[in-house]
């Protein structure tokens, strides 16, 4: 049995071609979808197993990546989005006709990452998209009904695919949120 990450994975990771300026995003309506430009290539885009990010049809992972928010607009049909959990710290706004995530925005300005949108690319039929880079929150799928007995399968298959499995986000961003903590305790320590 071979372990299905994400469609855009298990057929093999596309790298970003160099000046892509971005694409449009569509949810899955076959009338009126929504769409959302964005005028910026991702960063960070990786595979996600955590339980809010929107996942196609037996994907185990996500792929959800950044864009700064001023760069992403939404062109068509906003009337459709909404917020899916206003409590989260991530608002995804989602096609309330057809479920899909079209962007994560964070609103709290205090936020380290506060100023980032997180976008799923594979919405976009526009070709030059970075693909995911690592995996995040490996340990939350069995959060979705993955038995514990497989994840030493599943996390082979992502270093297999040359994503690096983290329980965690990526160190890079880890590090980030602790130097945004260290910063409002006045513990930042700058060399
Ligand atoms: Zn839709
Ligand atoms: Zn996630």
């Amino acid at each position: 049995m071979t372990v299905k990450i994400h469609p855009t994975v298990d057929r093999g990771i596309q790298k970003g071609t160099d000046q892509f300026a971005g694409g449009t995003l569509r949810c899955q309506c076959v009338h009126d979808p929504v769409e959302v430009r964005v005028d910026a290539q991702v960063a960070f885009n990786h595979a996600c197993g955590c339980t809010k990010c929107w996942k196609p049809a037996d994907a185990l992972f996500s792929v959800v990546g950044a864009v700064p928010r001023q760069s992403l607009a939404v062109t068509a049909h906003s009337e459709k989005l909404k917020v899916v959990d206003d409590k989260a710290l991530i608002q995804r706004h989602a096609c309330s006709a057809c479920g899909t995530h079209l962007y994560g925005r964070i609103e709290n300005k205090d936020h380290a990452f506060y100023g980032l949108d997180f976008i799923h690319t594979e919405l976009s039929k526009d070709a030059g998209w970075d693909g995911p880079g690592f995996a995040a929150f490996v340990s939350s799928i069995i959060e979705s009904g993955v038995p514990p007995s497989a994840m030493n399968e599943v996390r082979q298959t992502l270093r297999s695919k040359g994503l690096e499995p983290y329980d965690s986000l990526c160190p890079e961003l880890m590090d980030i949120l602790a130097i945004h903590a260290a910063k409002a305790k006045g513990t930042y320590l700058e060399v």
